[in-house]
């Protein structure tokens, strides 16, 4: 797995074939080489993290090879655990050679395993992965030629690298209190009969730990190691351990390490992964060699404590999606969670010691602004001694903002003197694009596309709303209707896109010109209506005059010198108004406002003329009804019941809806949809009453002599058709539906006109 492919060629002795000594490239190559060690081992650390917390976890095994990972000082402390102040030498033997470093390491987690495997009791343990660790540590004293040399070694030069042996012991003794593990490695490189040695030490006088580390460390160089020659396969190097077994190995140790393969040895790797991970907590003592002090980087998430609370709350913390951040009172940075690094991009050893500045994650308000110090969550919260939550951005690992809520809790002590704050950063980002859609969604479903106000819908919906806030709150509201003058000749003169550019204009000034509480909407076509909150008549038409002032000196881009007008009507609610006569009184005041001659507002009070042609009946409902649009006497020759029946498919194909019978009277209303072919595009479909008064005459039916046949019934119908909304202005549009509406309803009562009035056309009503 920790293949080396390259460390022949640092060699510089046999660098080139007569070519000159690159040195810088050289010191290049040997830099690279390093960092690809030091990445490969990080790796292995990693592979082991990930064997302790996933179901499957993956092999230290060397046919196994684990993807490079960033350099993390968090699995360095690992080691750090293992040895304590020797994890120094490591640290040195990795900078010396890290194929070496390497390959330690994977003796130590093969080691490790394998005392799980044999049920060795903790302390053989501890004794056995310190020593596996360190068994090549005097390599640090052999010259780099011979380490990293690829051919195969002289005798002479074979001799001088079996003295890192003897090294390795000078080494460890000056530093190691812990005589096992002084005896583990200086045995470690004797073989099992003893032969070659000064002492005569060997077979089961040499410890046991030595023993196996032999074994390991000879299995791992035969498949590991390219320094050692062509690499053998896992069953060629297990073949090479039963020749040696007896001489150079202990025969019933080769035996077990073969059957430890065999097994379930991933089991093991996972256990072993638990063990150097999970079990770091242990008090320090037990351990060969005491930890060294790490003040200067507290924040380090491997746990130091030998308190399992501790243990628990760190994995917990850990373990949190949301990012976890203990400061002191001064802000400086003690501890900083998995969590915190995620969404960050920082790790816990940048992050260690410095301050919580917003500098230190790029922090920006929601509107992009950079936080201030003195505006800094964190330092407010400390300041005051109140939680304090807010939305922010930060530079997040991908380098770019993402949105996150920080939330800050100062920290008391017990005797209530400040000590730090919790900083929980909430990753706000699947938040904030769910906000986003649903702003965008309601945008889509309230706002006009093209100008960016209400829409229609939002607006009748907001109407009611505004009136029964007021009326309940018995607070004065106004209402101002404005529409472009003449404006289907800036269309025709400047083009349809001029138009809109000038629709936008105007709704954007109405916009600006409005105030807080205030709602501007698009009621259609060149429309617009304003709904004046807490003002009278008075104030609503001053500033529909100010806003008529404005657009009359606007300047308009697509425009050219043509300015636009627009005339504006006004009514303030009164006692007892509805939507509907509120609307339809500032729509009256912006008909005189045109009819008046444009350009200007006028305001219409609760006594305004009404329209004098309304006929007053019994349907009529109430007194602001619609004026008509048709009235017609249709006459029949079919009894009254059998005219009811004809009115009933009417009713049907036209899908009406029965507002109200009574008697001989049927009140009907029916959208223009259903005309069917007639509805123009861009039309907006409307809603119209139909009243029919239904009598029934008897007449005398003459011959084709002039002499009377008998009698016979015949049904006269009275109809009125209006419109349902009171809209003054659109008349000769409507009229001619309801026209169509007369029309389809004396097909049906197969009827004839006895009498047809039809509203005069009104042409000072906006048909420019
Ligand atoms: P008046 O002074 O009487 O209001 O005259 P006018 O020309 O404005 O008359 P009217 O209200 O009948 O006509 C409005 C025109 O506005 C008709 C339509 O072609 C045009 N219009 C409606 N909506 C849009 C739009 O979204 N963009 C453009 N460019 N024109 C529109
Ligand atoms: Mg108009
Ligand atoms: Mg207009």
């Amino acid at each position: 797995m920790l293949s080396d492919a390259t460390s022949s060629s640092l060699d510089p002795f046999s660098a080139g074939f007569g070519m000159p000594l690159d040195v810088h490239a050289l010191a290049e190559r040997r830099r690279q080489e390093t960092q690809s060690r030091v990445a490969e081992i990080n790796s292995l650390l990693s592979a082991l993290e990930e064997a302790a917390t996933e179901a499957d976890p993956p092999s230290f095994s060397p046919e196994t090879p684990a993807a490079p990972r960033p350099v993390d000082n968090r699995y360095n402390k690992l080691i750090q655990v293992r040895l304590g102040i020797a994890s120094g030498l490591y640290t040195a033997l990795q900078h010396k050679h890290p194929t070496t470093a390497s390959h330690s390491l994977r003796v130590a987690l093969g080691c490790s395993a394998w005392a799980l495997y044999k049920r060795l009791d903790d302390d053989t343990r501890d004794v056995i992965e310190a020593a596996s660790l360190l068994h090549d540590v005097g390599k640090i004293s052999i010259p780099d030629t011979l380490l990293n040399k690829r051919s195969r070694l002289t005798l002479d030069e074979h001799s001088i690298v079996e003295t890192h042996w003897e090294a390795g012991i000078h080494i460890l003794s000056c530093c190691c209190s812990a005589p096992r593990v002084l005896d583990a490695v200086r045995y470690a490189g004797r073989r099992f009969d003893g032969i070659g040695s000064d002492s005569s030490v060997g077979g089961d006088d040499l410890p046991l730990e030595s023993r196996m580390i032999a074994i390991v460390d000879a299995f791992d160089r035969m498949t590991s190691d390219p320094s050692c020659g062509p690499l053998s396969t896992r069953e060629e190097a297990l073949q090479s351990l039963r020749a040696g077994a007896g001489s150079l190995f202990d025969p019933i140790l080769v035996s077990q390490f073969v059957e430890l393969l065999e097994n379930d040895h991933e089991l093991l790797t996972h256990q072993v992964a638990g063990r150097w991970l999970n079990e770091l907590g242990r008090k320090q003592c037990d351990l060969p060699w005491p930890l060294h002090d790490d003040a200067e980087q507290p924040s380090v998430a491997v746990i130091e404590e030998a308190d399992p609370k501790s243990l628990f709350e760190q994995q917990l913390i850990d373990s949190m999606h949301d990012g976890v951040i203990f400061v002191d009172e001064f802000k400086n940075i003690f501890m900083w969670s998995k969590g915190a690094e995620r969404l960050t991009g920082v790790s816990s050893t940048a992050a260690a010691g410095r301050q919580f500045t917003p500098a230190l994650l790029d922090m920006c308000n929601t509107a992009g602004r950079r936080i201030k110090d003195e505006a800094c969550p964190v330092s407010r919260a400390l300041a005051s001694i109140a939680q304090l939550r807010q939305r922010l951005e930060i530079l997040g690992r991908q380098g770019e903002h993402v949105a996150i809520d920080l939330h800050a809790i100062p920290v008391l002590s017990p005797e209530g003197e400040l000590r730090g704050a919790t900083v929980l950063l909430q990753d706000a980002q699947s938040e904030a694009s769910l906000e986003e859609k649903c702003d965008a969604l309601h945008d889509e479903v309230t706002k006009d596309p093209m100008t960016k106000v209400a829409n229609r819908a939002e607006f009748d919906r907001m109407l009611a709303l505004f009136i029964e806030a007021h009326q309940q709150a018995s607070l004065p509201c106004s209402l101002i209707m404005s529409d472009i003058d003449h404006f289907k000749s800036i269309n025709d003169t400047f083009g349809h896109q001029a138009g809109d550019d000038a629709i936008i204009t105007v709704a954007n000034l109405l916009k600006t010109m409005c105030r807080s509480g205030d709602l501007v909407a698009r009621y259609g076509g060149e429309e617009f209506a304003v709904l004046c909150a807490d003002c009278t008549m008075a104030d609503a038409a001053a500033r529909a005059d100010q806003i008529r002032k404005k657009l009359s000196e606007t300047p308009h881009a697509s425009l050219g010198t043509r300015k636009l007008t627009s005339s504006f009507g006004v009514a303030q609610l009164q006692p007892g108004d509805t939507p509907e006569t509120l609307l339809r009184r500032s729509d009256e005041a912006l008909l005189q406002a045109k009819q008046q001659g444009r350009n200007q507002v006028v305001q219409l009070g609760m006594n305004a003329p009404r329209p004098s042609n309304q006929k007053k009946k019994w349907w009529n409902f109430g007194m602001f009804a619609a004026p008509p649009l048709i009235e017609a006497k249709l006459a029949t020759e079919v009894p009254i019941n059998v005219a009811i029946e004809k009115l009933r498919g009417f009713v049907t194909d036209h899908k009406a809806k029965i507002i109200s019978t009574r008697e001989k009277r049927v009140e009907l209303e029916m959208s223009s949809e259903q005309l069917g072919n007639y509805r123009r595009q861009g039309d907006r479909p409307a809603v119209y009453r139909i009243e029919l008064e239904f009598s029934e005459e008897r007449r005398k039916k003459s011959n084709t002599f002039g002499l009377a046949a008998g009698t016979y019934a015949q049904t006269i119908a009275e109809v009125t058709i209006r419109p349902k909304r009171h809209r003054n202005r659109r008349r000769d549009d409507q009229r001619d539906r309801a026209k169509l509406i007369l029309q389809s309803l004396k097909g049906y009562l197969m009827a004839s006109d006895v009498e047809v009035a039809e509203e005069k056309s009104q042409p000072a009503l906006g048909a420019h």
